[in-house]
């Protein structure tokens, strides 16, 4: 089975992708069911909202170092850069053209970004998920390890699969998805009902991996939560508390109802100190091999691999396509 999944380099790695995905990454990449594993960085797909090119470069290679520190093991991961594979934007053209408006108008992202805009809508923010179905079907990848607000364009991705499947004969493997059952989906800080975001403009709303220690207690206990005063687990009515037990849970292994039980008398100053607590004894380890990575060789090294490995599945995959499609001359 071929393992694949991709961040944005558009911000810094917040809690949230390190609880939905990068720690999921690193549980999974020693599962034997996995005969490939690939994780890159998702830098074409930044660029469906203005970035400003310095912070852009020095977002990927803080993301490559992010993915090291975490624990991704380049011997068993091949770790690479979207844009230094252009498979990816050929195979995103030919499925813009079997995708349908509709469908890509409906998407929950494009919805949520598009009022985000000031300056005016790109139409890669629309055609974001067929650049997405490119990435996942370019490899085969068959398992796809996605959060919650991902699984719409998952889904779209099956459906692109299916339609070039039937249309132009056999060609792409449907991808399943794959959510893990606890902290799939981490809540922002100041508005625990929306989900935390990197490219929030409101940075008390996400805890990034590289915020200074104390400000990442700062920013939990300012965290927004309810007067009811009682520790308790409701998404739906105390969706602050949750969020903060669901980050406990993930970052102590821990059953949310065991915290429930544990917490159950005391006030939340006390619970927030805990969760703080719990969150910096996962995070500053990681910080620290940041550190020793982020200038080493070692990750230029790692991306040249990653790359020729990746390039060489992705071009017998595109002739492939573009043969079935008609495009080119006749071979
Ligand atoms: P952006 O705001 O730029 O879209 P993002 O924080 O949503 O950034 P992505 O690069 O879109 O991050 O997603 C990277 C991975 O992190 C995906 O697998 C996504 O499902 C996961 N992810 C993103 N946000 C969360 C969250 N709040 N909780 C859990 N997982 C998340
Ligand atoms: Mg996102």
């Amino acid at each position: 089975m071929r393992f694949l999944s991709g961040i944005q380099p558009s911000g810094n790695i917040t809690l949230g992708n390190y609880i939905g995905a990068v720690k999921q990454f690193v549980k999974l990449q020693d599962h034997p069911d996995f005969t490939d594993f690939m994780v890159f960085v998702a830098d074409l797909h930044a660029i469906t909202v203005p970035q400003d090119r310095q912070a852009l470069k020095k977002n990927i290679r803080s993301l490559v170092a992010i993915y090291l520190a975490c624990g991704l093991d380049p011997s068993k991961v091949h770790i690479f850069i979207q844009s230094e594979v252009s498979e990816h934007a050929e195979l995103a053209w030919v499925l813009e053209c079997n995708s349908y408006i509709g469908e890509l108008e409906r998407m929950t992202q494009y919805k949520d970004k598009k009022a985000k805009q000031t300056e005016g809508v790109s139409a890669g923010l629309l055609t974001y998920p067929s650049l997405m179905a490119a990435d996942i079907l370019l490899y085969d990848a068959d398992c796809v390890p996605v959060g919650q607000d991902q699984k719409q364009h998952l889904e779209l991705t099956r459906t692109l699969a299916e339609r070039f499947n039937n249309k132009y004969g056999e060609t792409f493997v449907v991808p399943k998805p794959f959510i893990a059952p606890s902290g799939a989906k981490i809540m922002s800080l100041t508005d625990p009902t929306k989900k935390m975001s990197k490219s929030d403009p409101n940075p008390k709303a996400f805890i990034s991996l590289l915020d200074d220690i104390n400000i990442i207690r700062k920013k939990i206990k300012s965290a927004v939560t309810d007067l009811d005063a009682k520790v308790a687990f409701d998404p739906e009515n105390k969706p602050g508390i949750s969020n903060l037990l669901t980050i406990l849970s993930c970052c102590t292994d821990t059953k949310i109802e065991d915290l429930v039980k544990k917490y159950e008398n005391s006030n939340y100053a006390t619970f927030k100190e805990d969760v703080a607590n719990a969150v910096v004894n996962e995070i500053e380890p990681i910080q620290k091999k940041y550190n020793e990575l982020i200038n080493s060789p070692i990750i230029d090294e790692v991306l040249d691999q990653g790359r020729d490995y990746a390039k060489y599945l992705a071009r017998k995959k595109i002739s492939k396509v573009y043969n079935k499609v008609g495009l080119g001359r006749k071979r």
